[in-house]
């Protein structure tokens, strides 16, 4: 009859539509799942990461994933101290984007958080007020979104490193199984992390770099230290503060292509608490910046960054900081990966003299040369650094945090795990949304006395 004709195509198309959708999503059919939102306010940009896990699982022990995630256009959202609300209004595209990949029916119910790092920490430092104002302008636009909006907030340094450390562990599986863990570096624009488990680690030695976890029914002992100022672009501030230190009108930088060459203003490379105190009293508006492209000369500037000689402890790493022994693999994320991969370096069973040999021909090679190479695919700012960002790398990691030619090949530098990115932002929604037991799932219960 008409009547079983139509409901049969009425049937057929639902189901074309469930299988549609199941396959846009790139999930199984009638798989339900869970979502989590978090974003990361760097100091150079906004990413939203939006995290999945199957909704059916007790007590939310199903394994988390990204699922999406969407770069903010424009830059972080310290970056608009002057001109707050556009602060909130920049995250606008981003959370509309969010609204079409969770399902609306679990809109209400999917936590948001926003996390900012040493941007927000700095312009905190710099101006308080204009700090509180880029928060509120920021709470004000997601809380106009439908999820569960849960605060916004700055995260500590030890928090950067220590949830930076969950991420890559949870996803590695390394957690649950108890096995011996990867230590996290992680390198931003305005600062640095480095966290992992040492052993024969004291923690009272310095209380303020330890974080102690119990997690799946193991205890971890673990070490992390943020560098405020050490993230690739505040150390560049600190490199050319140095560099024109006697208020030049042109400086001849090694860590830049020889024929490399543009004008900068004292006044804005002055404008940052990393380096404000070094501007010197007589300086010109600008001052020309030249390339020379010399790598050993370039890693003597960048050594003279870091202070090696004061430590009142057993140990310490630079600036007069506590680190105790490294110990075991460690995965380098971030800003790491985006420059030893430009730079094809990313292969840590290379020998560390051959790294730096070809880092050292890369950074002599003339700046019109690589543009010709690159800049159809590269922004030209990012091209003009790599030669000192990958120099500051390997400075920071050898000068800075005591890698050797032989521990050098225990770092692996890594973008994503498992289809995750590897970042502070997985850890924390772990963290907040206690999906991380501190128990095994299925040990038994205790004994009565
Ligand atoms: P943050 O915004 O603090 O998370 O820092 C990210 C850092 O990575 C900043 O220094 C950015 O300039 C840098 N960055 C992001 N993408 C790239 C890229 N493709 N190449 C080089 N550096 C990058």
């Amino acid at each position: 009859t008409p009547l079983t004709i139509i409901i049969t195509v009425i049937g057929v198309i639902a189901i074309v539509a469930l299988v549609t959708v199941a396959v846009l999503q790139n999930r199984p059919l009638l798989q339900k799942y869970k979502y989590g939102i978090v974003l990361d306010a760097g100091s150079s940009h906004t990413a939203l990461y939006i995290y999945q896990w199957p909704a059916e699982k007790d007590n939310n022990t199903g394994r988390v994933e990204q699922k999406h995630s969407c770069k903010v256009t424009g830059k972080g959202i310290s970056s608009y101290a002057a001109q707050p609300e556009k602060a909130g209004m920049s995250l606008t595209e981003c959370m509309q984007e969010a609204e079409m990949v969770v399902p609306a029916k679990r809109h209400s119910e999917t936590p948001l958080y926003l996390g900012a790092t040493a941007g927000m920490r700095l312009l905190n430092i710099e101006n308080r007020s204009a700090s509180d104002q880029v928060f509120q302008a920021v709470e004000k636009a997601l809380q106009s979104f439908p999820f569960s909006y849960q605060g916004a907030r700055i995260l500590s340094g030890q928090e950067e490193g220590a949830f930076g450390w969950v991420t890559v562990n949870y996803l590695d599986d390394r957690l649950k199984q108890g096995l011996e863990t990867t230590g996290a570096l992680d390198l931003g624009g305005a600062s640095t992390q480095i966290s992992f488990v040492s052993h024969d680690y004291d923690i009272s030695e310095s209380p303020s770099n330890s974080m102690t976890f119990r997690l799946y029914g193991n205890d971890y002992n673990l070490y992390t230290h943020s560098f405020l100022c050490y993230g690739k672009d505040q150390v560049l501030r600190m490199a050319l503060a140095k560099q024109t230190q006697l208020g030049p009108s042109t400086i001849l930088d090694p860590c830049f292509h020889p024929g490399y060459t543009t004008t900068r203003n004292y006044s804005s490379l002055y404008d940052s608490p990393c380096v404000s105190g070094r501007r010197p009293r007589e300086a010109p508006t600008n001052f020309s910046h030249k390339g020379e492209g010399n790598f050993t000369k370039c890693q003597e500037v960048v050594k003279s960054l870091f202070n090696t000689t004061a430590c009142k402890y057993s140990k310490c790493s630079f600036n007069g900081v506590f680190q105790p022994p490294l110990q075991g693999p460690f995965g380098a994320f971030s800003a790491y990966y985006y420059v030893m991969n430009f730079l094809n370096l990313t292969d840590t069973s290379i020998h560390l003299e051959t790294v730096k040999n070809n880092l050292a021909s890369y950074c002599a090679t003339p700046w019109n040369q690589i543009k010709q190479m690159h800049l159809s695919n590269v922004k030209e700012k990012y091209l003009a650094e790599y030669c000192f960002s990958g120099t500051y790398i390997l400075t920071l990691l050898t000068e800075g945090y005591n890698f050797t030619k032989e521990t050098y090949s225990n770092i692996k530098f890594i973008k994503k795990i498992k289809g995750s990115d590897a970042g502070w932002t997985l850890g924390y929604m772990l963290n907040l949304t206690n999906m991380i037991p501190a128990e095994a799932p299925d040990s038994p219960p205790l004994p009565h006395a």
